[in-house]
């Protein structure tokens, strides 16, 4: 079980971000991508979970392409949550066109039955995280992207987020690839960290 890229290209118009980059994850790893703003983590881990699609070269799950409809097993938790979630929906009607979870997952991730039928700017942000963090744990995940996940959420809360998802994915064999700018979260959760600049041959 792996997540892989195979010499993948992707530029937005004319301009590249990524030429030819390649890397492999195994499914129960927990990998940190690290580099300085702006250099493509974002963009290649929307190409990872299938958000975009390289210009060239190829994503692959267990050595064949992302599924294309349906719930994908790669999973993505962004930096804002207000941004990942539609703000016209109800939470209960977001989660579920995800994945129906029941009452004791949604207990075991500190969410509240009644937060479903609140708006998302009725929560505060790590609380809206957490939620974000639940509906990407859905039964067919196997992989999850955290990009910057907690960086606009105090010490506090940045950390029960983080025991939150780890200790999920660690039950689960779940795989991770953290985005960060915070090598000491990174060293902490991961046991590989992958520099971009080093596999990005622009
Ligand atoms: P990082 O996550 O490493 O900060 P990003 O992947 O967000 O980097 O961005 C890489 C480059 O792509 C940046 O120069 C950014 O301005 C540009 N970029 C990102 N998204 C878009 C977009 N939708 N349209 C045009 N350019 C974009």
């Amino acid at each position: 079980m792996q997540l892989e890229a195979r010499n993948v290209s992707f530029g937005y118009g004319n301009n590249l971000i990524l030429r030819n980059v390649s890397l492999s994850i195994a499914q129960g790893e927990h990998v940190g991508l690290v580099g300085p703003s702006g250099c493509g983590k974002s963009t290649l881990s929307k190409l990872l979970a299938g958000y975009l699609h390289p210009k060239g070269g190829e994503i692959l799950w267990n050595g064949k392409p992302l599924p294309s409809r349906g719930y994908c097993p790669v999973q993505m938790i962004y930096q804002h949550p207000e941004k990942a979630v539609n703000p016209m929906w109800r939470l209960g009607k977001t989660v579920n066109e995800a994945w129906k979870p029941d009452d004791t997952f949604l207990e075991s991730m500190g969410i509240e039955k009644a937060w479903l039928r609140r708006w998302p700017n009725e929560l505060s942000g790590g609380e809206l995280q957490r939620f974000c963090i639940a509906r990407a744990l859905g039964p067919q995940t196997q992989f999850v992207i955290a990009d910057e996940m907690s960086t606009m959420l105090d010490v506090i809360t940045q950390a029960q987020i983080w025991k939150l998802l780890m200790d999920t994915i660690e039950q689960r064999n779940i795989g991770l690839m953290m985005v960060t700018h915070n090598m000491d979260l990174a060293k902490r959760v991961c046991s590989r960290i992958i520099w971009l600049e080093e596999l990005n041959n622009l």
